[in-house]
């Protein structure tokens, strides 16, 4: 056994539990670290409170004065907590979170010194952001991008840090960053269905949009994780047979946490209250070695920050407690990928889940008229919610029947179905004043038994109804969530915007009674929303046939599916809805197959190098080791030794051919490689990357797997699948 793979064992095997610090009630500590109202009150003067919590709240801006009243106040709070160093918190569209600290301290001459943090570093930043990826957004004589403050998203202490959530804009004013688009289509969806809300409560002034995701990981004990070069640099294995017991035998799934684990999960957890991430379940996943953790919902946006922060505490936590966790959507073949449900749904300042049934039948009809217009979203722009969770990781999870499929539709169970049939049959045109009674009776009759039926579940569909929010499913565990987010919520706005002017063209040309227009609009809705739902096995072929025939898209490869994010509805509607203009769609696009691109080459090389460097040099020893095997046998039994060293002559040239085909396909892909890097053309790279160098991984990886199998055991220098995912 190669040392590096015999001490990782040792090590991994000798792990107990590291002994957590148990903090006081959850309910006592949460937030502490949190510049929140209750820190605010202490430390701020009433005209700084006053500018903050109007900044919440109604998004007016705060001026420099009493900026500079804040910043003291957050410093005090900060000090007092032990911060030495502040920074503006982003994400960039690398993925990660980013920051640069820099000291309270600061000295003012003749030796003195002091702590300072004034207005202008708190609102806003120049970082030296060059580096980032920025789609042609800043070119070199342009290269200035600066943050700016959200007051939306609390600062936090992590560490010794004061961290100041902002978002990330080239001087131009373009976004560099995820936060930007979310915030405007935040903006956009608020706008849209206050107005729609209107129709039923004239007092609603807000609508928040809604998110609670469900975060999947796998926790590797990190000697062996690090023992494997796949792992370390793409953050999934390249190769590696399947152990003999796998998922099968669903024993991991809700089990019992395993100790080591558990000892992790209550460290994290207690990070998270501290950091006023309201993370609430815990369990096993599917998979061995696989956990999920999902929090109470929040508002959107601060949830997307929550959760990008959570994935950074996640990975800091593990080192304490020697796991390495991984994030990516599909670790390992054969057994469980990892998703992250994205749960969401709209509110009201008025304290109502718009996405829930409600108890009279003007609140059903408004229930009905969210929950329609959001599948009627869906229907128009399934394509673009497709590419906001494209990515070349999430590739392998999305259809591999573990996840849905790369078709998008929409569940809503037999209820809601039944409900919509129903609908869609009242008489045509005008109701009734009698029928219209008959469907407000049959409405409120029939969704209180939505709430009760919690097991009308479709674990296959992408997008789902449950109860009284939808459930994004398709969503990958490594992603940024307001990539997503920012689509769902910019297509709903504009479907609420489009329902808006339908019912009032009704209104005033037909001069109908509100109630009527709005059911007329919705039964259209149902009418021509019907393809994107679907109630069967998503995972199913004959499911992609019928989709097929429904017109549906079914973008395989993040090549394709990002394709629709530059076409010209989408740069219309986004550019329409002030969420992103032109350039910054464009740049986005760039980015993100740019981003495919260099993923799919750093896999290649990484598997290149295995292959070459790892698998054959050991096959070629193991084949050694039989050869002299075989001369021996020759030397004591002379021609006799053909019979006795059966097996061994058939091993030597099985490994042969093994080897063989493994140098032929490294060539063949590091000569795809080659050509196509020259490639200016990005959708001809992508693409090329895509068919000719990821569809070599497969045949290489068998030809590695088969050799793993045949290989003594002793011999092979990569910790294994069965070392990977069983040790506790
Ligand atoms: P599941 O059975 O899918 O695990 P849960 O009830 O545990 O469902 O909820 C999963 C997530 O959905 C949690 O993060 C929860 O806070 C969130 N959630 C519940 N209600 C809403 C809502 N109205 N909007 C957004 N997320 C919600
Ligand atoms: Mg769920």
């Amino acid at each position: 056994m190669s040392t590096l793979r015999f001490h990782a064992i040792k090590e991994s095997l000798s792990r107990t539990p590291i002994k957590v610090k148990e903090l006081k009630r959850r309910s006592e500590v949460f937030g502490s670290n949190v510049f929140n109202e209750t820190a605010m009150r202490q430390y701020l003067t009433k005209d700084a409170l006053t500018g903050v919590m109007e900044a919440i709240i109604k998004g007016s801006k705060i001026d420099r004065l009493v900026a500079d009243h804040i910043s003291t106040g957050m410093k005090e709070w900060a000090i007092n907590k032990g911060a030495t160093h502040y920074t503006h918190w982003f994400q960039p569209l690398t993925g990660a979170t980013a920051e640069k600290h820099d000291a309270f301290f600061e000295t003012i001459g003749n030796g003195l010194s002091i702590e300072k943090f004034g207005g202008n570093q708190l609102v806003q930043q120049e970082p030296d952001a060059s580096s980032f990826p920025h789609g042609g957004i800043r070119n070199t004589f342009e290269a200035r991008g600066y943050t700016a403050w959200d007051p939306t998203s609390p600062a936090f202490i992590y560490g010794t840090t004061l961290c100041i959530p902002t978002v990330f804009v080239a001087y131009t004013g373009e976004a560099l960053d995820y936060k930007t688009p979310l915030l405007r289509a935040l903006q956009a969806v608020d706008n849209a269905a206050v107005d729609v809300c209107k129709y039923f409560d004239k007092n609603v002034k807000k609508v928040n949009a809604s998110l609670g995701w469900e975060q999947e990981y796998f926790l590797i004990d990190n000697a062996l994780a690090s023992a494997r070069p796949d792992i370390v640099l793409t953050g999934r294995t390249l190769l590696g047979h399947s152990p003999a017991k796998g998922q099968q035998l669903d024993d991991h799934y809700f089990g019992t946490i395993p100790n080591r684990a558990m000892s992790y999960m209550r460290d994290l957890e207690n990070e998270c209250m501290l950091l006023g991430i309201p993370v609430k379940t815990r369990h096993n996943e599917v998979a061995p070695n696989q956990f999920e953790l999902a929090p109470i919902f929040e508002e959107a946006n601060l949830a997307v920050d929550h959760n990008s922060l959570l994935m950074d505490v996640m990975h800091k936590v593990a080192e304490r407690h020697n796991f390495k966790v991984l994030m990516h959507e599909k670790p390992f073949a054969g057994v469980n990928g990892s998703g992250k449900h994205n749960n969401w749904s709209l509110s009201t300042d008025t304290g109502i889940n718009l996405l829930s049934p409600g108890k009279t039948p003007m609140s059903n009809l408004q229930f009905l008229t969210f929950f329609i217009n959001t599948i009627k979203a869906v229907q128009t722009y399934e394509e673009l919610l497709r590419a906001a969770i494209a990515s070349a990781s999430n590739d392998h999870r999305l259809g591999a029947n573990e996840a849905p499929p790369a078709i998008i539709s929409v569940f809503i169970g037999a209820q809601l179905t039944k409900v919509l049939e129903e609908l869609e049959t009242v008489t045509k045109g005008k109701l009734s004043p009698q029928e219209k009674t008959d469907l407000k009776l049959n409405v409120v009759g029939k969704i209180p038994e939505i709430l009760l039926d919690n097991t009308d579940r479709n674990r296959t569909s992408p997008f789902a109804f449950t109860g009284n929010k939808f459930e994004f499913r398709a969503v990958g565990s490594k992603a940024n969530c307001a990539n997503p987010m920012t689509v769902l919520n910019t297509i709903v706005a504009k479907q609420l915007i489009d329902f808006k002017a339908e019912v009032d063209a009704l209104l005033e040309k037909k001069s109908m009674k509100k109630d009527d227009a709005i059911f007329n609009v919705l039964r259209e809705y149902i009418k021509s929303s019907k393809e994107i739902l679907f109630e069967g096995n998503g995972y199913s072929e004959e499911w992609e046939k019928e989709a097929k025939k429904r017109g549906l898209s079914n973008n395989k490869t993040t090549p394709e599916a990002l394709k629709v994010k530059i076409s010209k509805p989408a740069i219309q509607l986004f550019g329409d809805l002030g969420v992103m203009n032109k350039v910054e769609v464009e740049a986005r696009y760039e980015i993100e197959m740019d981003e495919y691109i260099l993923h799919i080459q750093i896999e290649s090389r990484v598997l290149g190098d295995i292959a070459r460097n790892h698998v054959v040099p050991t096959a070629v020893r193991y084949q050694n080791i039989l050869i002299e095997n075989v001369k021996g046998l020759k030397s004591i039994y002379g021609d006799q030794f053909r019979d006795l060293a059966k097996e061994q002559l058939a091993l030597i040239e099985e490994i042969s051919g093994h080897i063989e085909a493994i140098n032929s396909l490294v060539t063949k892909m590091t000569d795809a490689r080659r050509s196509l890097n020259k490639e200016n053309n990005i959708e001809k790279k992508a693409g090329g990357y895509c068919k000719n160098v990821k569809m070599l991984f497969d045949d290489i990886r068998y030809h590695c797997d088969k050799l793993e199998l045949m290989i003594d055991d002793e011999l092979w220098p990569l910790t294994k699948y069965r070392e990977l995912l069983f040790t506790k």
